[in-house]
């Protein structure tokens, strides 16, 4: 027996941020970055609620620390807030999810908490609708991701006006996050009809409207179609899974801070050849599930595709093309020095890699060997 459910109920358009008017007389905690308190979109949340008693946590920075979690839960303590709102990108949303697991988990379950709003500022995690919260373990170099259902947020909300102002390198990394969930779902183990048909519209949403919001980042149309790709990609791999760019871009952010967005981005088309296998012996027509799923997706964008190889093909030149566009390097020399990839480097980050949570859900069975081969390609 199969189970497929959205447990987050999603806000979405111009006058989504109406919803918080809702919140009348409660104690409320907005988790954020000082980027986000400082533009005033922090303010312009607590604008939205009735007589509420609001504390603003400001400390949250990219990729965020076990020790960022440890002061937000004093907060959240001294506070005993009945509404968590989640504002920023991944990491801020992540950063609450965590805050709120691990202080239920030290209260007994005493906490209060009634609503957990997530409301992202980048259109690329899919935070908002998944039961993932990608922690960092400085002193170790590691990322790792907390899962459980419990981490939903019981509310998304997906107002487009917050994202006008993400700078051209953050549009072009998280909207290439958002098509490497998507395209890593639709061919993860856990794939199936009803994920099918959220990444295929993620994907074809994010081709058709991210290099118009990376050009003209005030085009509200294309910026609210990214965003809600973003988090149509985020339901598709909540449920389906993903894979091992995701396990390598991870471990990669963990040793050496390249954006998470960024990594992704430079990693999928190596994968997508190593996914799909396509063998050299012209005799052998046996093709990967993956590699026809790719075929499908290289159709349905409308590239050339007569036969299953010449989809693949076709499917990476696109994501090429589409990187380009986007100033997006195709290896990491221009973001991590050489010096910073030693042997142990490289062998801390292959090990994080294989043990993943995301590898066991890739469509083709992968050991360290393979990862070695895709990092030393993508290292430069
Ligand atoms: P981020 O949250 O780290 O933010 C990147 C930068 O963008 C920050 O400097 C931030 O201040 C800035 N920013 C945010 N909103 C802005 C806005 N509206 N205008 C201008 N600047 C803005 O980046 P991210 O890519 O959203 O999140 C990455 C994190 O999310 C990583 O830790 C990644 O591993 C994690 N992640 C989580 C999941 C999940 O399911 N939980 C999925 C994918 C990635």
């Amino acid at each position: 027996m199969n189970e497929f459910s959205i447990n987050t109920k999603v806000y979405f358009g111009n006058d989504s941020l109406q919803k918080l008017s809702e919140i009348k007389n409660k104690r409320v905690m907005i988790v954020c970055d000082k980027f986000i308190e400082t533009s005033g979109m922090a303010e312009k949340i607590v604008g939205k609620l009735y007589n509420c008693n609001t504390v603003i946590f400001s400390d949250i920075v990219p990729d965020p620390p076990v020790e960022i979690i440890a002061q937000g839960m004093q907060i959240l303590k001294s506070v005993n807030a009945q509404i968590i709102i989640a504002l920023g990108g991944g990491s801020s949303i992540d950063a609450a999810k965590a805050i709120k697991e691990y202080s239920k988990k030290l209260m007994n379950n005493e906490m209060q908490i009634e609503d957990f709003i997530a409301i992202p500022t980048t259109s690329g995690t899919g935070s908002e609708v998944t039961e993932y919260a990608v922690i960092t373990n400085k002193a170790e170099g590691l990322k790792y991701a907390l899962a459980d259902k419990s981490l939903l947020p019981t509310i998304a909300i997906l107002d487009p006006s917050l994202v006008t102002s993400v700078p051209k390198s953050i549009t072009a990394d998280t909207g290439m996050d958002v098509l490497t969930h998507a395209l890593e779902a639709y061919v993860a183990n856990g794939a199936n009809d009803f994920t099918d048909a959220l990444a295929e519209k993620a994907i074809t949403l994010v081709f058709e409207y991210l290099p118009i919001s990376y050009e003209n980042g005030d085009n509200i149309l294309a910026r609210e179609k990214v965003h809600n790709a973003s988090c149509i990609a985020g339901i598709a791999f909540n449920a389906a899974g993903l894979g091992i760019t995701h396990s390598l871009a991870h471990a990669i952010g963990g040793k050496l801070h390249v954006p998470h967005g960024r990594s992704n981005a430079i990693i999928l088309p190596l994968v997508i050849e190593y996914n799909a296998d396509i063998k050299k012996d012209t005799f052998n027509k046996e093709y990967t599930i993956a590699a026809k799923k790719y075929q499908k997706i290289a159709k349905l964008l409308d590239l050339p595709a007569s036969n299953v190889n010449i989809g693949v093909n076709s499917l990476i030149k696109a994501i090429r093309d589409l990187q380009r566009k986007l100033n997006i390097p195709t290896t990491f020399k221009s973001s991590v020095a050489e010096r910073d990839v030693s042997e142990s480097t490289k062998s801390d980050i292959l090990n994080a890699a294989v043990k993943d949570i995301c590898t066991k859900a890739n469509p083709r069975k992968t050991d360290i060997d393979d990862l070695s081969a895709i990092f030393d390609k993508v290292i430069g």
